[in-house]
């Protein structure tokens, strides 16, 4: 396959820092995230879990990216691209064209590996 595909982060992890909020593409901030409760119930964070006092930072790394028998990161890829095409006009102008290319290619890397999805809590693109 191309390696078309972009590297996209979020800065969530630190409240002081001037990147707090951002999602960057490929290095460059292209959205701010406004309601960072919404944002993670992408990952299937909830306000229950928000009342039992479950950290959504937490909540990530023990759902998704610690040590764990199955790598997410493709599902959280396609979720991110999703949330960015919605809420991010600056994400749809820069990058429109090739978003549908960037999701397909996830695809094919999803189902090469559909155990992954068979455990994942993400909705509404996974189907665990
Ligand atoms: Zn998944």
């Amino acid at each position: 396959m191309e390696n078309t595909l972009p590297t996209i982060t979020y800065n969530l992890s630190n409240s002081s820092s001037e990147k707090y909020r951002s999602i960057e593409v490929n290095g460059e901030i292209i959205h701010w995230i406004e309601d960072i409760d919404k944002f993670y119930k992408l990952f299937g964070y909830s306000q229950s879990m928000k009342k039992a006092g479950v950290l959504p930072q937490e909540f990530i790394l023990d759902e998704f990216t610690s040590s764990r028998e199955y790598d997410f990161t493709v599902c959280m890829q396609i979720q991110i691209i999703e949330y960015l095409r919605i809420n991010s006009h600056a994400f749809l102008l820069k990058y429109g064209n090739q978003c549908e290319e960037w999701l397909s290619a996830l695809e094919e890397i999803r189902a090469f590996n559909p155990s992954v999805c068979a455990t994942c809590k993400i909705r509404p693109f996974c189907c665990g």
